[in-house]
């Protein structure tokens, strides 16, 4: 099954996709985490994004559009995909419509997250993670068992992303409000679009995710 997780910044897009991941073996597919991949790697294309990401803009479309035709032709998204951060506007849509009939591959659904905007500043501006493993955690919602020690691989190194902070948050939520949120409209003319409630804890809304996965 190949997917869509549409929503804000901190709506739990990424927490919801690794948990599908683990129960249904799709891969996802997040252009964040690639970008900061590269960054991380310092190559030319993660030294461009960088200060485009950092300010909360949307990269370039042809190179976000790039690494996902790319990233579609590796063997291991065969058992289906969870697109998470991508499309972000409606010409990134159109470009994964032709790639996807080029492709010979279909989407199947396309769950929009519902959150409202209140809630997500303190989501996000509250995140960090594990630099060692990557396990995520919440200043308010979901600190480690023990204090300053990872729950997942025992390192003590946690990070938090530049461009989660107030202000850039702010910015964000503006470019997902003018630019991506015109896609809850496009996918519910296709029939695709189902939506769910993403105010719920993180298990009421893999529930709902699932039921609406499942056929509903
Ligand atoms: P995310 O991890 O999805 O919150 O993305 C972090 C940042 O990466 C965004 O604020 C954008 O600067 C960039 N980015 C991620 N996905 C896309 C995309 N599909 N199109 C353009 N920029 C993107």
């Amino acid at each position: 099954m190949n997917i869509i997780l549409l929503g804000p910044p901190g709506a739990g897009k990424g927490t919801q996709a690794k948990i599908l991941e683990d129960r249904r073996g799709m891969k996802q597919l997040s252009t964040g985490d690639m970008l900061r991949a590269a960054i991380a790697e310092g190559s030319d294309l993660g030294k461009r994004a960088k200060a485009v990401m950092d300010r909360g803009e949307l990269v370039s479309d042809d190179v976000v559009v790039g690494i996902i035709a790319q990233r579609l032709d590796q063997p291991d998204v065969a058992r289906g995909f969870i697109l998470d951060g991508f499309p972000r506007n409606t010409a990134q849509a159109e470009a994964l419509d032709k790639m996807l009939r080029k492709k010979d591959l279909q989407l199947d659904r396309v769950i929009e997250i519902k959150v409202e905007d209140e809630a997500l500043i303190d989501r996000i501006a509250g995140r960090y993670s594990c630099a060692s493993c990557g396990a995520a955690y919440h200043d308010q919602f979901a600190s480690p068992r023990k204090p300053g020690i990872c729950d997942n691989c025992s390192a003590t190194q946690f990070v938090r992303r530049p461009d989660d902070n107030p202000a850039v948050v702010r910015d964000r939520l503006k470019v997902y409000n003018s630019q991506t949120a015109p896609l809850i409209d496009y996918y519910g003319k296709t029939g695709a679009l189902r939506t769910v409630n993403g105010m719920a804890d993180i298990g009421e809304v893999t529930r709902q995710i699932e039921t609406k996965l499942n056929g509903a």
